[in-house]
């Protein structure tokens, strides 16, 4: 009954705790049953929303959506999942934080500019966006 489902493209961090058993593989598994979705294409993204925030990302992102409007049935949706308190990628880019808030604050930032990117330049795709912290995960944007 796959076609019933969201057709969909996920992007996450290439984080090591989304291993199975680990705490934000749970969390992943979580934000899946909740979306009732079928991930067609999942690419590793520094940082999730980071990907969208970037030009050099950017345009890759907006070739990817031109060839996922083409397939059959076609990828209309975007979930992109980023995790905080320590974040490799988001460090590497914008750290040291001065507390796990500030640390969060940067995601939401980031999942907004995201969300905004694709509005302005992928209207056709519905993006959703996630923040899994240790209390679980939570939808932000979607
Ligand atoms: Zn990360």
């Amino acid at each position: 009954m796959s076609h019933h489902k969201s057709q969909t493209i996920l992007v996450r961090c290439p984080d090591d705790r989304y291993s199975p058993g680990e705490m934000l593989h749970a969390g992943l598994k979580e934000i899946l049953n909740c979306e009732d979705c079928l991930v067609r294409y999942e690419p590793n993204g520094f940082g999730g929303a980071m990907e969208f925030c970037h030009p050099e990302t950017q345009t890759a992102w907006l070739w990817r959506f031109k060839i996922a409007g083409t397939l059959e049935p076609k990828i209309q949706r975007l979930i992109v999942i980023n995790h905080t308190p320590g974040c490799g990628a988001v460090c590497a880019e914008f750290g040291p934080f001065a507390s796990d808030d500030d640390e969060k604050n940067k995601h939401l930032e980031l999942l907004s500019q995201a969300a905004e990117f694709i509005g302005k330049h992928a209207p056709e795709i519905q993006f959703i966006g996630y923040l899994q912290t240790p209390e679980g995960v939570k939808k932000i944007i979607g």
